[in-house]
């Protein structure tokens, strides 16, 4: 039987990424208690993967400006982004990096002392006219380094860290507003009830619910599974973005920053395709238009390899020097993935799960907003935030341009912490926990310690994995989709009754698999429901049934035309 431990704080933060920990900074900052939770040590989640740069139109105004940066995220978006959001992150862009550039961040220099910045799919100048120089860059390490910038910054700030702690679930009380959290110490096995006046989830993305994927074992969509079973429905998530250039076979993945340097995408015939497909952006065009362009080559047969299925990148042109300086990340994962030395050989790569651009709906101070009946607007859930990748703001739309995850996290971190310093402060006193505040999360573990006859989680685990894999990955067909809806219910119904191998109580690592794949149902059924009912060929969702529209969609919505954008 499980006790409960309640504690109290001003603010809960669910995870220690790039985007928790840019809202806990505001946080701890203005004096409040934060708790700031994470299943993993604050600088191993998610965001020290990131490599390529985080975008910002650093430039002058002539060469670059937030206006450009605006065009590219909402035509890259395939015009589903929220227009209103897009310009409050491309115009705060500058702001944040060179905030984060005061904070000690180890960006790479050019020869002047400014930030370097290299050129990433989909961001242009002027309007489409040629490729800009917008990715800021610590080498193929940007995550790495800003995560630890901002690790530093919150232990000065003295956050306090909840390391190895798992949330499981939201507490709502009668009115719908969020008034706590449980959470799991994993090394004493205790339940805790966390009180807050405030709950910020960040826990980052859902890509381990498909076999193959850029994302690290810990991102099994947590918050969204949370939001799901409280009731918050989520949004946009039948968009999924592939990278184009996943090592084949491994799925690990090789930046952009690597055709920003100047590598290439090269078919059987040695033939430099990109060019013929994109003949402005190239190699640099967004990352669906490239993904689908690598596929049409191996469908008609200019695949590479003995079984034709892949295509290669070069980059051995660009000199063994510049890869070492600008690509250090990059050369490893040639030599320990492909057994390719990449400064002599091309490496094969093949569009890989990456991103997921949908989730928890927000607004651009974070604050998780839904409607409560069809004809309403949305309204904000009270004391309930979300930001970074489990959030849907949504800048991303239909397909996130490379470099813009990173810019998210930081703009809408920050704004999401401000308005919940704004509101904290005039909370006299914490809401009363309803009576069964822990219920749901009881009943969750009481089943699990009951269970005798169901399969194992790392059994239902690999079955949601593999069935999204072949039936909502990167290019969809309506009859597959439609398959996978039956098949992911019948997983559903199994999830009720998984039997847990171990049921001791501390460090149940078991215990914590089996509560994260509750988490990858309802991402992955939300998924591929989704998927199923968007009839359409729109940004990352590509279904083979539907033509690809042509751009014809008017821009900026209620605005005009680029003109606007030219004041
Ligand atoms: P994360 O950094 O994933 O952090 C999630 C946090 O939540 C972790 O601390 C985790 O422990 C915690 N957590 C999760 N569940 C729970 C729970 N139940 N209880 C407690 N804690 C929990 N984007 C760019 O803009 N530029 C790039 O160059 C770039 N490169 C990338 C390279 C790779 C290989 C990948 C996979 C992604 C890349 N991205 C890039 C995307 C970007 O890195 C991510 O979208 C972003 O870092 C996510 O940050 P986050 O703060 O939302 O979550």
């Amino acid at each position: 039987k499980a006790n409960t431990i309640t504690r109290k704080f001003d603010v809960v933060i669910i995870g220690a990424g790039g985007s928790g920990m840019r809202a806990a900074l505001e946080l701890s900052r203005a004096g409040l208690s934060v708790a700031s939770l994470s299943k993993v040590f604050p600088t191993r989640s998610h965001t020290v993967a990131a490599q390529g740069g985080v975008s910002a139109s650093l430039g002058n105004m002539s060469e670059d400006n937030w206006h450009y940066h605006f065009y590219d995220t909402i035509k890259g978006s395939d015009w589903l982004g929220d227009q209103d959001a897009i310009e409050f992150m491309c115009r705060e862009a500058p702001k944040v990096v060179v905030e984060l550039e005061h904070f000690g961040m180890p960006f790479d220099r050019n020869p002047d002392g400014t930030i370097y910045q290299r050129p990433f799919g989909g961001h242009t100048a002027n309007y489409g006219e040629k490729p800009v120089q917008r990715a800021c860059a610590a080498a193929d390490r940007t995550g790495h380094a800003m995560l630890h910038t901002l690790y530093q910054q919150n232990v000065k700030e003295k956050t306090n860290f909840f390391v190895e702690w798992m949330a499981l679930d939201l507490i709502r009380d009668e009115d719908g507003d969020v008034v706590g959290v449980t959470a799991l110490e994993l090394e004493t096995g205790d339940l805790y009830i966390l009180q807050a006046k405030a709950v910020l989830l960040a826990t980052g993305g859902a890509g381990r619910i498909f076999a193959a994927s850029t994302n690290a074992f810990i991102n099994t969509g947590d918050g969204l599974g949370m939001a799901a079973r409280a009731g918050i429905p989520l949004q946009d998530m039948e968009f999924w973005q592939f990278h184009p250039t996943g090592v084949a076979g491994a799925g690990v993945l090789l930046t952009e920053g690597c055709r920003g340097e100047g590598a290439v995408l090269i078919n059987s015939e040695g033939e430099r395709f990109m060019e013929r497909y994109a003949p402005t952006l190239k190699d640099l065009a967004p990352r669906d238009f490239v993904s689908r362009s690598m596929d049409q080559e191996i469908k008609e047969g200019r695949g590479c390899g003995p079984n034709k299925d892949y295509v290669y990148m070069k980059l051995d042109h660009l000199g063994a020097d510049t890869i070492h300086k600008r690509l250090p990340s990059v050369y490893e994962i040639g030599v320990n993935f492909a057994n390719v030395d990449i400064t002599k050989e091309m490496i094969p790569v093949v569009p890989t799960i990456h991103y997921q651009m949908g989730g928890i709906p927000t607004n651009i101070n974070g604050q998780v907003v839904i409607k409560k009946s069809e004809a309403d607007y949305k309204v904000p859930v009270q004391g309930l935030y979300a930001v970074g990748e489990c959030a849907a703001v949504s800048v991303h739309g239909a397909n996130r341009l490379g470099t813009n995850s990173l810019l998210d996290l930081l703009v809408f971190g920050k704004s999401a912490g401000k308005h919940i310093v704004q509101t904290v402060r005039n909370q006299a006193e914490h809401k009363p926990l309803p009576a069964d505040a822990a219920g749901r999360t009881l009943a969750r573990l009481g089943r699990l310690q009951e269970s005798k006859s169901g399969e194992y989680s790392q059994d239902i685990a690999q079955q949601i994995r593999t069935s999204m894999q072949q039936h909502a990955a990167v290019f969809r067909t309506q009859a597959s989709m439609d398959e996978g809806v039956l098949k992911i219910n019948a997983i559903r119904e199994k999830v009720g009754s998984v039997t847990l191998k171990d049921k001791s109580k501390v460090w149940n690592t078991a215990r914590m698999e089996a509560l994260e794949v509750d988490n990858l149902i309802e991402v992955a059924q939300a998924t591929m429901t989704s998927a199923a009912a968007r009839q359409e060929c729109r940004g990352a969702h590509t279904v083979y049934d539907y033509e690809h529209p042509a751009d014809h969609h008017e821009f900026p919505l209620g605005r005009n035309d680029k003109e606007w954008l030219k004041h």
